[in-house]
């Protein structure tokens, strides 16, 4: 099975996919958990080049740069370990290009969404399960200032995406809410406003047992 977690920043779905991965091992599936942009080896070079290369590209060279990764990150590791039996967890995918580059960056252009859908086809892979993790925008934007705060603490860059962007952020939760609509059957909506990570855990747990 390919399952997805998608949310903006701050939903903490890297945090609950860490999480989620060894209770689905202790219940007996092998589980493979990767992430996006990113996730084999030539996919985490075009994710370098994405968040933190030095030129800006354009929002069309953008797209096609995500979906670039994506083909090599589904040839490479997400297929082989479907075909071989395994439960694939994938801290975002294709929901997130139309989320952040369609709706957030794109402001909803509507020759952008186009493009993205017809690539979106022609990945040829579409998640079996898509959790959407959802978050107010008052505890989004906490949470993402506090967590650029720890960044730089550290001395690390920030990637050039990373924004508190009030008026961003709202697009991008408006963005993800259309997609799930448009596809009510492959999404389940999970609230991660409580700061309880493992009962989100164990919800996100149960709805992934029964499916
Ligand atoms: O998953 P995470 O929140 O760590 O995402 C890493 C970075 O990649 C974020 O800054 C996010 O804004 C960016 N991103 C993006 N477009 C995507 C997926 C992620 O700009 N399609």
């Amino acid at each position: 099975a390919f399952i997805t977690f998608e949310g903006g920043e701050g939903a903490g779905k890297s945090t609950q996919l860490r999480a989620v991965a060894p209770r689905l091992e202790a219940l007996g599936y092998e589980v493979v958990a990767t992430r996006e942009p990113g996730g084999s080896p030539g996919a985490e070079a075009l994710r370098e080049l994405l968040l933190f290369g030095k030129h800006d590209l354009s929002a069309r060279a953008e797209i096609m740069t995500h979906f670039a990764a994506r083909c090599d990150h589904v040839d490479q590791v997400i297929r082989p370990a479907m075909e071989a039996g395994k439960i694939v967890l994938c801290d975002r995918f294709f929901d997130s290009t139309m989320a952040y580059q369609g709706y957030g960056r794109g402001e909803g252009d509507p020759a952008l969404i186009a493009m993205i859908r017809s690539l979106r086809d022609l990945v040829g892979l579409t998640p079996d399960l898509t959790v959407l993790f959802e978050v107010g925008l008052e505890t989004g934007h906490r949470r993402i200032t506090a967590r650029a705060a720890a960044i730089a603490g550290q001395g690390a860059p920030l990637d050039r995406y990373e924004s508190a962007d009030r008026a961003f952020h709202a697009r991008l939760a408006a963005g993800f809410r259309q997609i799930a609509d448009e596809e009510p059957q492959r999404f389940v909506r999970v609230s991660s406003e409580s700061e309880d990570v493992p009962a989100i855990t164990d919800k996100v747990v149960g709805l992934l047992k029964t499916f």
